[in-house]
């Protein structure tokens, strides 16, 4: 090898150090113009808990990215004088002409980021000015794979450089690392065969039952499902017993209603995950199943549940990841270059952005668990795509959008409207198709899951479920956006789809249209299984459910008080998730409720009862009890209450809502309202 000339050897020297440190320089600006605050939310407290008590590993972290920056910058440096002394262009200004190709080559990865995953980049889009206009223009232009092209196509120059600077032997090592590299970063993932026998639950989050294609929903949202339903038994009309993530879990795996256990908000104490009854997962690891979950960014509860998974591949989630998300996010330059297979390995807080949500990096998760698992396995997958706030990337984030729309909605439900927005029709069409685009992501890395667990034999003789954590309400009328607030305007919020796989002849491929709850789902599969049953489950199995049971849901915590929805004005009030809830710094610095608030949120919250094509409201309001009774059939959007046109339906149900309320452990009813004797 010919050794660099000295000439040439400071040259890369400087070129290094001034890229690095240009790197550097935009590193602190981003770091000091963000501040703290976790979904848009700034909070004087948590910053106050920041310095006072994370003030170490909040500066160990932003150290940490500090030096990958650095380092990052100055080997852009070396690249940059590379190409240049390939192009031949490296005689005049040599150091400032590397500073504009490192500038260029930023760019360029910056817009390939942005096109891939415009979500990331909310923050300067909503902000407007001149980083708005360059983002509107870029993002019109499309194409990543182009700019990808033209990056990717920087590499020759470069080596050509190192060839005429250094000779033929030294491209050699440096093509087998760039390679090896390359190959290692796109590589298809595929287990070695399988024999099967396996149980595999798929869970999609907020996963609405019309919004699946093939059950009628006019947008092409899910043809991997959709090809795979005629060897399904098919329940369009599934309801989670509390829309929300962590509860709606733990009923689904325990087969249990909320009241037989403590689990009724996002942020359950340690005594009550203690609590819980025996869960699907731990059932099926005493009949030799391996038990297994893998999920990314809202699947990060699974870490906390005590339902006996051998083992849970998820990220983690606590007030640290708060501030750790927070001062990645803003670092525009890491994440140009570091969203990618390498940058999740570096920066694993990468997967837990809401923002930056990746089925098909899942996937390549569930795949690589799946390889050196025992069988049988029980595999339980939670995929997050089609949460708030609904990102997909390309080219699902355009699929179902339209091009001319520009408003805040554009590439993700933004935490907060900009300064005098008001939502307009084409803000909700937007956000419509949004969620559309995320589920058709989400349901493209499913397919491609299956079809690789096929081919290598794990399916052989297995038993799939795939069904959602809840719904989701996306600006019906009456509805607003989200789930677990109400039941208003519809029950798109509790109602998902459910799909069994493999069931055989006891369970036939077909559709069942009677309402079932999810809690039947654990029960289920237990029965297909011909394993013992849940001792603590009011699910019961789906092969020989009397279908005159009734079914319930309630609503969760409300996090906002300011909330100006229908009935916020009438409804129980207490404060916001700021002050109800507290870190327990006593248990892995968990976010609880506090304990003054347990019973408060139980008392105020609204609960559902369906009976054949009727739904039951019950709304405890601040001066009484109300009830609305909708028929369903005629009236899906639950917008004319038959409460005083059906007395006899309505006097019926609310017994049967009563006897429900009665189940609430250590409360009483009075005058309607579930109280708490202290
Ligand atoms: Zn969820």
């Amino acid at each position: 090898m010919t050794p660099l000339s000295y000439f040439f050897c400071r040259l890369l020297w400087f070129s290094a150090l001034l890229s690095g440190l240009g790197y550097g320089v935009v590193f602190l600006g981003c770091w000091l113009s963000s501040g703290l605050s976790y979904l848009g939310k700034d909070s004087a407290a948590a910053t106050s808990l920041v310095r006072e008590r994370y003030l170490a590993d909040y500066l160990l972290t932003n150290a940490k990215l500090f030096g990958i920056t650095l380092l990052l910058g100055a080997l852009l440096g070396v690249y940059a004088l590379l190409v240049l002394r390939g192009c031949g262009l490296h005689r005049r200004r040599p150091v400032l002409r590397s500073l504009i190709v490192v500038a260029l080559l930023s760019l360029l990865a910056l817009t390939v980021a942005f096109l891939r995953g415009p979500q990331l980049f909310i923050e300067p889009y909503l902000a407007g000015g001149l980083a708005a206009k360059l983002l509107d223009i870029v993002y019109r232009i499309g194409y990543p794979e182009l700019f990808q092209l033209l990056l990717w196509g920087s590499l020759l120059p470069a080596l050509l450089g190192l060839w005429k600077e250094a000779g033929a032997k030294a491209l050699v090592p440096v093509m087998v690392l760039v390679s090896a590299l390359s190959w290692w970063s796109l590589r298809p993932i595929v287990p070695v065969a399988g024999k099967g026998g396996n149980v595999i639950l798929l869970l999609v989050d907020s996963l609405r039952s019309d919004r699946v294609s093939g059950l009628g929903y006019e947008r092409q949202t899910t043809p991997e499902i959709d090809k795979r339903l005629a060897d399904a038994a098919i329940f369009p009309n599934t309801y989670v017993p509390l829309p929300r993530t962590l509860p709606s879990l733990v009923y689904l795996l325990t087969g249990t209603w909320p009241q037989q256990h403590g689990i009724r908000t996002m942020f359950p104490r340690q005594d009550e995950f203690n609590r819980l009854p025996e869960a699907l997962p731990e059932n099926l690891g005493e009949a030799g199943f391996t038990t297994v979950a893998v999920a990314d960014y809202a699947g990060e509860i699974l870490h906390d549940l005590p339902v006996g998974f051998d083992r849970v591949s998820a990220p983690q989630f606590n007030f640290r990841s708060i501030y750790r998300q927070r001062s990645l996010e803003t670092q525009w330059l890491l994440l140009g270059w570091l969203n990618n297979r390498l940058g999740r390995l570096l920066l694993p807080e990468l997967a837990l952005l809401p923002n930056n949500s990746d089925p098909e990096a899942l996937v390549d998760r569930v795949l690589t668990t799946v390889g050196g698992l025992p069988e049988p396995f029980f595999l339980m997958v939670f995929m997050s795509a089609p949460h708030f706030p609904y990102t997909s990337r390309y080219p699902d984030d355009r699929l179902f959008a339209d091009p001319d729309y520009q408003g805040p909605y554009r590439f993700a439900t933004p935490f907060f409207l900009p300064e005098g927005h008001q939502r307009t029709s084409s803000d909700i069409t937007q956000v419509n198709a949004l969620y559309d685009g995320a589920l058709h992501g989400a349901d493209r890395a499913l397919g491609r899951m299956l079809d690789t667990l096929k081919s290598q034999g794990y399916l052989n003789d297995s038993l799939i479920a795939l069904t959602g954590d809840h719904g989701e309400n996306l600006y019906e009328p009456d509805a607003g956006l989200g789930h677990g607030d109400h039941f208003f305007g519809g029950l798109q919020s509790v109602k998902v789809p459910l799909f069994v796989w493999g069931a055989g002849d006891r369970l036939p491929p077909g559709r069942y249209d009677a309402a079932v709850s999810s809690i039947d789902l654990a029960p289920t599969l237990l029965d297909l299984l011909q394993l013992p049953p849940l001792p603590q489950a009011s699910g019961v199995s789906l092969l020989v459910r009397d279908e005159t049971r009734p079914v319930y849901s309630e609503t969760g915590l409300w996090m906002d008080p300011t909330n100006t929805e229908k009935f916020a004005e009438e409804r129980i009030a207490y404060p916001g998730i700021l002050e109800t809830a507290e870190i327990d710094f006593s248990g892995g610095d968990e976010i609880v409720l506090r304990e003054q608030y347990q019973h408060k949120v139980i008392t105020a919250r609204h609960r559902l009862l369906l009976d054949d094509d009727w739904a039951l409201l019950y709304l405890p309001a601040r001066n009484g009890v109300r009830y609305e009774l909708f028929h369903l059939v005629s009236d899906p959007g639950m917008t004319r209450d038959l409460a005083a046109a059906e007395p006899v339906r309505l006097a019926e149900m609310r017994e049967q809502m009563l006897d429900w309320l009665r189940m609430e452990p250590q409360a009483q009813l009075r005058r309607d309202y579930v109280v708490f004797p202290d």
